[in-house]
């Protein structure tokens, strides 16, 4: 097959080994246009040139909390990666959103760190991608390509989104509707506390703040469901900024079961618009309610990652989000 992208074995890492970063690791068991060369959680980093060990790395994060136990314990692990993998050409950043500041402190290890390449997030609040955007400039001159928001909302949904505007003359409403089913919400620890932020009465301090035990007791009384509305969530800045419609036009909420793999609803992106004709209309985008969240994060992620090398490999530069640019696929 004739791919004027075909990518071999270029050379990724993953920051943050939890419920994402596992699945994103496993993810690219399957693929060899990336190498899985370098890791790193809260207490240590490993890394290995020739690729990294996924069953030793889970089984080493799973007894000891850390894949320092395989590698190197640290506690300013990125720092320590950056310093001893120099030759990791982009990284999926699986990191909990915990402080809103952090993946901006994230960024300027990596301006700290003299590195170039690609940086891809899948991060959800506007506030904390537009703190995002406000390092467009210093990335660029750093020769850093960051694309932001490549989850699955923000990320796959959004994309949609601008992809499904093009058959509008005016674009009057974006809804995003989603249900994500987890067994044990302990998998996702960030997502689940980051969702409670969004919950009435609670903000990311005090999400951030709560014990597990506080999780459990909150989970307890909702028979594990959180049900959330009208989110801050960064679709509605990367449509505006494309000029497809205000911010205050999208709105994102859903469901999410901690009890249950199975998703307790359909996931769906709906924007609705008039055509060049005067109709007024809505298309739909569905996904498949077999696909776990795991999925539409960790694929999408992977595909601007590779859609982000490109973009690096012409000099292009600085921020962009998920709706502004095609993911590629990643064989
Ligand atoms: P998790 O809690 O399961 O794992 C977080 C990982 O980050 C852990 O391995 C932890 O050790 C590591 N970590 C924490 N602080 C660190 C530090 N200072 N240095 C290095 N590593 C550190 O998290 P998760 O549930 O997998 O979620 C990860 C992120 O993905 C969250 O921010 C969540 O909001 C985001 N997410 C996005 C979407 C989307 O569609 N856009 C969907 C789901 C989750």
């Amino acid at each position: 097959m004739c791919d004027e992208f075909m990518d071999e074995g270029m050379k990724v890492g993953i920051l943050g080994f939890g419920g994402l970063g596992q699945a994103a690791a496993l993810v690219l068991q399957g693929k060899r246009e990336l190498s899985w060369v370098a890791v790193a959680d809260r207490h240590g980093y490993a890394y290995a040139p020739e690729g990294l060990d996924l069953k030793g790395a889970i089984a080493a994060y799973q007894s000891t909390g850390t894949v320092g136990t395989m590698g190197v314990p640290s506690t300013q692990s990125i720092a320590d990666l950056l310093g001893a993998a120099a030759d990791v050409a982009g990284f999926f950043l699986a990191l909990p959103n915990l402080p809103n500041t952090f993946f901006v402190e994230v960024a300027r290890l990596f301006l700290a760190a003299g590195w170039r390449g690609v940086l891809v997030d899948a991060l959800k609040r506007t506030s904390a991608m537009e703190l995002m955007f406000g390092l467009d400039r210093e990335l660029a001159a750093a020769g850093i390509t960051y694309l932001t928001g490549c989850g699955a909302t923000p990320g796959l949904l959004t994309a949609a989104a601008a992809i499904a505007a093009q058959s509008f003359a005016e674009v009057h409403r974006v809804e995003i509707t989603f249900g994500v089913g987890i067994a044990n919400w302990q998998a996702y620890r960030a997502t689940i506390r980051e969702d409670i932020a969004h919950l009435a009465g609670y903000d990311v301090a005090r999400a951030q703040a709560m014990t597990d035990d506080e999780v459990e007791q909150l989970l307890a009384q909702t028979q594990g469901i959180l049900t959330l509305e009208r989110m801050e969530h960064a679709d509605d800045v990367m449509l505006e900024r494309l000029g497809i419609c205000d911010r205050h036009q999208v709105t994102v909420g859903g469901v999410v079961d901690t009890r249950n793999a199975q998703k307790p609803l359909s996931t769906h992106m709906k924007l609705t618009g008039r055509t060049f004709e005067g109709k007024i209309s809505s298309h739909t985008f569905t996904l498949g309610d077999e696909t776990s969240m795991a999925a539409n994060v960790c694929g999408p992620a992977f595909g601007y990652l590779k859609a982000g090398k490109r973009l690096h490999e012409r000099g292009i530069y600085g921020v962009r989000t998920a709706a502004e640019v095609m993911p590629l696929f990643v064989r």
